[in-house]
């Protein structure tokens, strides 16, 4: 048995895929707790003092401190990626810098990093580091077929109540993301991507006002991306009496809604498996973003029907049937690229690989953040000497930093009180034959690295 800690990205969005983790873990046979990683991750490593350590993706400098920590704590550390990634024919068609920007710009270790798709997987492994991609399939998926859940949040009746809804059946209406205010103290950079658009927003409020006259038999939910600014969600929507819901997940939302209408969202995705019927109006797909996501192929926007207009969602809606209407065809191709298997066994699979990670929970001296070097005792030898290599018989050599020779000068002035003598000591440090490789002596200009 093992004590397996999981530390949740958002929570609003993948606390029930940790949750499905979790409990495959615990049937084999481990201990496990769910933290929210921000914030609360460094608490909860040393109070649970766990043996592994799931974290999400290492994308900046925080989180590959915070993993070399855990790595010292002597915990085995696994990598979840929350979102898919691209697929061959994305990379192939991205430029130097972005395809640097998905095989990431910093280097980080854990035992083993979880992806969506093999396609995803084979492109990160060829960057050469210790640990292998593995890819489980769209993990993000199975909490649509996930029964349990069903059960758990499906209550169309106390939902009707909650919102005091008179209709039978009702609308939930995701809003783009391209209004994103981020939280000035979480500032997340996919969010970064997209500019405000106020424009889009009002579109996409007159189409929720248009709906509501033209459809009154219907209830009418809006639910938002987390980080949009929702006091113009709040001011229209309330002289309307349609309710906004910022909380729940969307499942819950979906589960107890009939009809869906996004725009462009992956939740078109999940009404498929909710055997729900989705519309799309607006697309964030085609904003002008630097995101690869939304330039390369924008299969997301080919999920579902386009409407252009309110009266044709209208007239659509009132036509549509309780069942998928997904384009099977891009579902097909997002499944053989970007999201991999999406059979709901994912979690499962990420749980078993989890449950093969070795690690053991031991105390170690925190790392101090002073530097105690000195002339002689240092640290890391490269402050002193820099790594070289001849341009001509290509062996590698030390040349000593200006920094280190500036550090000797001030010991050297600390004994002899003579600036001249000083100057005349230093002068032993100057490279009297000139500069030469030391190994077959050809001139180089001196470069520090
Ligand atoms: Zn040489």
């Amino acid at each position: 048995m093992k004590k397996i800690l999981i530390l949740t990205a958002s929570p609003r969005r993948d606390l029930l895929i940790d949750e499905q983790i979790a409990k495959k873990l615990k049937e084999l046979g481990n201990e496990t707790k769910i933290a929210p990683c921000l914030r609360e991750g460094r608490d909860t490593v040393l109070e649970y003092q766990p043996d592994v350590v799931v974290v999400p993706p290492v994308r900046n400098m925080y989180s590959r401190d915070f993993c070399e920590d855990i790595k010292r704590f002597g915990c085995g550390l696994v990598s979840r990626h929350t979102e898919p990634s691209c697929d061959w024919p994305d990379y192939k068609a991205m430029n130097q810098k972005q395809q640097s920007e998905i095989c990431g710009l910093i280097q980080y270790y854990v035992d083993s990093e979880l992806v969506w798709s093999e396609d995803e997987a084979q492109i990160l492994n060829r960057r050469g580091a210790k640990f292998k991609a593995v890819s489980v399939g769209a993990v993000g998926v199975d909490k649509y077929l996930n029964p349990e859940y069903k059960k758990r949040y499906k209550d169309k009746a106390k939902f009707k109540k909650k919102y005091k809804f008179t209709n039978n059946k009702t609308i939930l209406i995701q809003s783009p993301w391209g209004f994103a205010d981020h939280s000035p103290d979480l500032r997340i950079e996919e969010v970064d991507e997209f500019v405000k658009d106020n424009k889009g927003r009002d579109r996409h409020l007159d189409m929720i006002e248009a709906l509501h006259k033209e459809l009154p038999d219907y209830n009418i939910i809006v639910t938002t991306h987390p980080g949009v600014v929702t006091k113009p969600y709040i001011q229209r929507l309330g002289k309307l009496g349609i309710p906004l819901d910022t909380v729940s997940t969307s499942l819950e939302l979906m589960l107890n809604s009939d009809i869906l209408i996004h725009a462009g969202s992956t939740m078109a995705i999940g009404a498929h498996f909710l055997k729900m019927p989705a519309f799309q109006f607006g697309d964030v797909n085609l904003k002008d973003s630097t995101n690869w996501w939304h330039q390369s192929g924008k299969i997301m926007a080919e999920m579902s029907l386009n409407c252009k207009n309110p009266e044709m969602l209208a007239k659509l809606i009132k036509k549509a049937e309780p069942k998928s209407n997904i384009n099977k065809e891009a579902l097909e191709k997002l499944r053989e690229g970007r999201y991999g298997i999406m059979d709901g066994k994912a979690t499962d699979r990420a749980a078993e690989i989890i449950n093969k990670i070795e690690g053991k929970f031991k105390f170690a001296w925190p790392r101090s953040t002073h530097d105690y070097s000195q002339l002689t005792i240092l640290q890391h030898p490269s402050k002193a000497i820099a790594d070289a290599n001849c341009g001509i018989c290509k062996e590698a050599f030390g040349i000593m930093r200006p920094e280190y020779k500036e550090m000797i000068r001030v010991n050297v002035a600390n004994v002899v009180k003579e600036a001249e003598l000083v100057n005349k000591i230093m002068l032993i440090f100057e490279p009297v034959r000139g500069t030469y490789c030391p190994h077959c002596g050809s001139r180089f200009m001196p470069v520090m690295p």
